[in-house]
């Protein structure tokens, strides 16, 4: 199968097409401006200390203080909460904890059914999550479609719907003509459609949402900073001052880790996202409103309007690899990249 990456480096006129991208999120840019936590700046003691506000940290801290709201609970985040992978990320939201079910099927085949359960379980905590806290992250259950380009991928999407009913999900097997009623484009030639686990959300928002929620709750935040060391049992120190806490959560995701032992263990995994300049939906032939993907080239797209051209979206294209080699750039989330799959 020939590799969807490109096995060298970008040439000039490559480079030229993306000179003026911005490596800012554009999930980010959306908001409205809104002033940070202080710098922590003096010794204080904690039950918990959370290190990282992205999604995994802020949910935390939100659950520490659910479990029990007298829990001293402190947050320390590097830059701004939502800032990782959280704020910049393509907003696809998947029931799926490994990557689609045949994908988990082949490496976890016994544990398949527990995985699927918890993937289903979290999915609609999610959902009830941003209901009981009241957060507007644009969440819609629009459904994913898979779009296959070659036969043999056709026979690989009749295996997964099988598969995916199996583990009752709502799959739809798609022929040429309904994929293009969706999408015009003659390399379509079908499609899987899964109605039900998969989702769009505004990652901004709900990485904003979640630390406005976290606040409420009482978790003490402190953006801008970043943790140096952490020390003893448990000194969490950063350039301004130091949390004594009884225990620390490390929600740091791909970032260096604090401790070292843990080191070998971390394999950052690279996305890529692309966004466009407004793009003319009708011309693009583009009618569906849920996600896409193609089987076979590892990039999923979504609209969404912008803040600047809500009525004209832009499209948004993620990228995953988890190649260091290529040379090519790694990008996050670009406002006004021309580069797009
Ligand atoms: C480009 C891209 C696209 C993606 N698309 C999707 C998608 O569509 N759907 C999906 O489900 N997942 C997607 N993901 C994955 C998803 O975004 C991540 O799994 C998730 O956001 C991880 O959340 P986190 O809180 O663990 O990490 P992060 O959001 O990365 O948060 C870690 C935080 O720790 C902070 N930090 C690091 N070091 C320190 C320190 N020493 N002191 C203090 N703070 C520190 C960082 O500043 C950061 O804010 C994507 C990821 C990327 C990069």
């Amino acid at each position: 199968m020939p590799s969807p990456w490109p096995g060298s480096a970008p040439t000039a006129a490559h480079r030229a097409a993306y000179a003026d991208a911005s490596p800012r999120s554009f999930w980010l840019d959306t908001l409205p401006e809104r002033p940070l936590h202080p710098p922590l700046e003096q010794a204080r003691d904690a039950d918990l200390c959370i290190v990282g506000g992205g999604f995994t940290g802020l949910w935390a801290a939100l659950y520490a203080k659910e479990l029990d709201p007298a829990r001293e609970v402190v947050l320390l985040e590097a830059t701004r909460c939502g800032n990782g992978a959280s704020g910049r990320n393509g907003g696809f939201l998947e029931a799926s904890l490994t990557h689609g079910t045949r994908n988990g099927l082949a490496h976890f085949p016994d544990e398949i059914e527990t995985l699927e359960r918890l993937g289903r379980e979290n999915f609609e905590a999610l959902a009830r999550d941003l209901d009981e806290l009241a957060i507007d992250a644009e969440l819609e259950r629009t459904g994913d479609l898979v779009v296959a380009l070659e036969p043999r991928e056709v026979e690989d999407l009749v295996d997964e719907t099988e598969l995916m009913h199996r583990f009752g999900r709502q799959v739809e097997l798609l022929d040429g003509e309904e994929v293009r009623a969706q999408i015009t484009s003659k390399k379509f030639i079908s499609g899987m459609w899964t109605h039900s686990g998969s989702a769009l959300v505004h990652p901004g928002k709900l990485a904003d949402g979640l630390r406005a929620a976290a606040a409420r709750a009482g978790v003490r935040i402190h953006e801008h900073s970043p943790v140096r060391a952490i020390r003893d049992r448990v000194s969490v120190i950063t350039e301004g001052g130091m949390v004594n806490a009884r225990g620390v959560l490390l929600a740091t995701s791909a970032y260096a880790p604090l401790v070292p032992a843990i080191r070998r263990y971390i394999a950052p995994v690279y996305d890529y996202v692309l966004v466009t300049e407004p793009i003319d939906l009708s011309a693009a032939g583009w009618r569906s409103t849920c996600s896409t993907a193609a089987r076979t080239r590892q990039a999923h797209s979504r609209w969404c309007a912008t803040a600047r051209s809500p009525s004209r979206p832009s499209r948004c294209v993620q990228r995953s690899s988890s190649s260091r080699a290529t040379g090519w750039p790694r990008p996050t989330a670009t406002r006004d990249a021309a580069a797009c799959g």
